[in-house]
């Protein structure tokens, strides 16, 4: 009598939210939609629709925007 889960393959017994970092702790057979810290929608990311960012993006700086040339002064 040995136990054996459905889907071997889909072994994740903790995993850590890609959006908040927490450790969720997943029930074997019971996924969980959304993370318990940050509620964040997980479906994506179970499904592979979503790719798991490696490491909070830092934004990017705006493109340093050319400086207005200083208007020609008119010789007084
Ligand atoms: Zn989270």
């Amino acid at each position: 009598m040995c136990f054996r889960p459905a889907d071997a393959s889909a072994d994740a017994s903790s995993s850590k939210c890609p959006e908040c970092g927490q450790d969720i702790q997943v029930l074997s057979g019971i996924a969980l939609k959304r993370c318990p810290h940050c509620r964040c929608d997980l479906v994506p990311y179970l499904k592979g629709e979503k790719p798991v960012p490696a490491a909070p993006a830092a934004p990017k700086p705006p493109a340093s925007p050319s400086a207005p040339k200083a208007p020609n002064v008119p010789k007084a």
